[in-house]
């Protein structure tokens, strides 16, 4: 199941460049540019994340935040354009679990939305997509694969792959198209995509030489050849 993520911001701007790196990640993403409605929402929707600007044209962001926090748990992440200490400890004060101050860059945020997750998740439940009868369990938050019982580590390369092939289990991609949805990836060219689809092997698959898992459409592309367990 996919993260919902709201962002809540008045600049549209920023809404949207926030929009596209959060739907990269694969996570669902409400906006707002309204406190008022951010607050609706944010009941309504059960977000797993809030991101959520201070500076706002109706409700301020510190009394979204105290609403927010009144009737949920919520993990907040602030854009703010004040620097000041005062005010970062403010927010922090308001039930922010963390700030960044603007100008920032995406993948800031990014990276400080990915470590309030994980840190969320630590008390909590089990997340993830498992394929072939668990035989490998995809947890997009905590950026692991547990493949038969064992954590397993990938390469950034590899993690995209893999995680682009289990977005439909079966289904061919081309290695330009995987190409295209691997971040970081821009300027390898098609042959890359076979060596880090080697190493993925070697480190999923019981046989590397006989794939079951990351499986070769001659011709065509790769596919995952497991299919999801619900
Ligand atoms: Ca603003």
């Amino acid at each position: 199941m996919a993260l919902t993520v709201m962002v809540v911001e008045d600049e549209l701007k920023i809404r949207e460049l926030l929009r596209s790196y959060l739907e990269r990640e694969g996570w669902a993403v409400l906006t707002t540019g309204s406190g008022a409605e951010a607050i609706t929402l944010a009941q309504s929707s059960a977000p797993d994340l809030v991101i959520l600007d201070l500076g706002l044209p109706d409700v301020s962001g510190e009394t979204v935040a105290t609403e927010i926090r009144r009737s949920s748990s919520t993990p907040i992440l602030m854009l703010t354009a004040r620097a000041s200490e005062e005010d970062r400890i403010r927010g922090l004060e308001l039930g922010a679990d963390d700030y960044v101050t603007k100008p920032f860059s995406p993948r800031e945020v990014m990276l400080r939305a990915h470590a309030i997750l994980r840190r969320g998740r630590d008390g909590g439940s089990t997340r993830g997509r498992s394929f072939g009868g668990r035989e490998i369990v995809i947890d997009e938050d905590r950026h692991e694969v547990v493949v038969r019982g064992g954590t397993v580590e990938l390469t950034p390369t590899e993690w995209g792959i893999l995680t682009a092939l289990a977005t439909r289990p079966g289904r061919v991609y081309s290695r330009l198209e995987l190409l295209n949805r691997v971040r970081g990836f821009e300027f390898a060219s098609e042959r890359t995509v076979d060596s880090h689809v080697k190493n993925l092997r070697r480190k999923l698959e019981r046989d590397p030489h006989d794939p079951t898992i990351v499986e070769t459409v001659l011709g065509a592309g790769y596919r995952l050849g497991l299919t999801r367990d619900d």
